[in-house]
């Protein structure tokens, strides 16, 4: 029996596949209420990229210049994890892709690769984005130093002062960072000067980038996840999967994936929706913190993408545009708001959110390492922690249950969570209902979104 299934490069999948051709979705809108239209979207992405995230064909072919830049890392490798099914006792048969082996270290450059190229091929410069824990913020000065574009970032300021290697990283690569709040942008200022000491939050951050993107003729704005486009990238994850697990005769009965914005568990995930919708039966978990828990608490609404409400409404899980994440949190997935796409899944229950504690999912993360050997990225210990249940699970009930979880990056950037975990320092936290209630009251009077059903 083999640890490791490898692709050749030739069996890379030449496509990615657009789960739009297959569900019903909420259109986005405008704040007035009225229908987004393409144009809208002009100022803040390239015309190519804005054409990807409307459109509805099944398959849209990978361009060369994004397959050889792919080739650097890709066909990643599908593992079995052999060990930690030994050190739990399971039948389960637990099959991990690891997202990790990428230059920045995590599944971000999936899209940050394309999104470059995209851009680039459309005439622009510059990109401006935002990272909270540094990861999208590395992939994407990564991809920018491959195609000779400029990359801006405004980064979290909590992660900026406890992650100053991710800001290396980017410099490494070309890219300029800031702390977010910054005095660069009206957003940051109008923060700032209500609260000095803000530690900062996606939506902040998401603000700052797109009101410097949408000046200048040769920038444009990029986001790492939550968009159609970006979860139409992260497919090639599942596509791979899917070729891998076939050439050793398996197919899953679970899948799990880690959900901040959803991308890399929607990367893993959607190829095999396409076959939930045609009638197989898959159990699928994305699974949060319950330090946010957009999925698994928040309503299906209308809401925007940041706090000064620049992007569209869109109709997702979200715990209010104005949520900002408490900072005793250690390990990422922060983001108020859910990918439209997986938010629609759920809400059709084809997708069952699962939430963990931190501790819960740092002692996964622990007994990752002590068994498989590598230290996983704190976002990814969350997909351990339920990768670790449904073991267990299968254990009491005799089953050999095949599993298959996104391993979405390594932890090496991250040692200082471990550390803190390691030292105690860690504590759990659950968001209290009153604070749900009290980030919710911001989209109270934005239009609801209608219940559809895709199958
Ligand atoms: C960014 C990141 C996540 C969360 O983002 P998604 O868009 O939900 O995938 C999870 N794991 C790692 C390693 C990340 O870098």
């Amino acid at each position: 029996m083999a640890k490791k299934i490898f692709l050749d490069e030739q069996e890379m999948p030449t496509q990615w596949y657009n789960i739009m051709a297959d569900i019903k979705m909420n259109p986005p809108l405008r704040a007035d209420g009225t229908p987004l239209e393409p144009g809208d979207l002009a100022p803040v992405f390239p015309m190519n990229l804005i054409e990807q995230e409307a459109s509805t064909e099944r398959w849209i072919d990978i361009p060369e210049e994004v397959m050889e830049k792919y080739r650097i890392w890709r066909p990643t490798p599908l593992v079995r994890a052999t060990a930690l099914e030994k050190a739990l006792g399971t039948p389960a048969r637990i099959y991990y892709k690891n997202e990790g082996v990428s230059p920045p270290g995590s599944h971000k450059p999936n899209t940050a690769v394309p999104q470059a190229y995209y851009n680039k091929a459309f005439g622009i410069k510059r990109i401006c984005t935002e990272t909270g824990a540094g990861q999208w913020g590395s992939a994407l000065a990564f991809a920018c130093s491959l195609f000779g574009l400029e990359c801006k970032v405004y980064m979290v300021k909590i992660s900026f002062q406890q992650k100053p290697y991710r800001r290396t990283m980017m410099e490494t690569w070309g890219a300029t960072c800031v702390a977010s709040p910054s005095e660069e942008t009206q957003s940051g200022r109008a923060v700032l000067e209500k609260d000095p000491d803000s530690p900062g939050s996606l939506g902040i951050a998401i603000s700052e980038a797109i009101e410097m993107a949408v000046g200048p003729e040769d920038t444009r704005y990029s986001l790492g996840s939550v968009l159609n486009h970006v979860l139409l990238h992260q497919s090639v994850i599942g596509l791979e999967a899917k070729k891998q697990m076939e050439k050793v005769g398996e197919y899953p009965d679970v899948i799990i994936g880690c959900a901040g914005g959803g991308s890399n568990f929607a990367g893993i995930a959607f190829p095999f929706v396409h076959d939930v919708i045609n009638g197989k039966e898959i159990k699928i978990y994305p699974v949060e913190p319950k330090a946010c828990p957009t999925m698994t608490k928040a309503p299906f609404v209308y809401d925007h993408g940041d706090i000064a409400k620049f992007t569209p409404l869109i109709a997702m899980h979200s715990l209010g545009h104005a949520f900002v994440p408490p900072p005793i949190h250690a390990g990422g997935l922060r983001y108020h708001g859910m990918a439209p796409q997986v938010s629609q899944l759920i809400s059709e229950g084809i997708l069952e959110p699962r939430s963990y504690h931190q501790l819960e999912s740092f002692e996964a993360g622990m007994m990752w390492a002590q068994t498989e050997g590598y230290i996983s990225a704190p976002e990814t210990n969350q997909a351990l922690a339920c990768v670790i249940d449904e073991a267990k699970k299968a254990k009491e009930e005799g089953k050999e249950k095949v599993i298959l979880v996104n391993w979405s990056g390594h932890g090496l950037i991250d040692l200082g969570s471990y550390e803190r975990y390691l030292s105690k320092q860690l504590t759990d936290y659950e968001l209290p209902d009153e604070m749900l209630e009290k980030a919710e009251e911001v989209f109270k009077d934005f239009p609801k979104p209608a219940l559809l059903k895709s199958r």
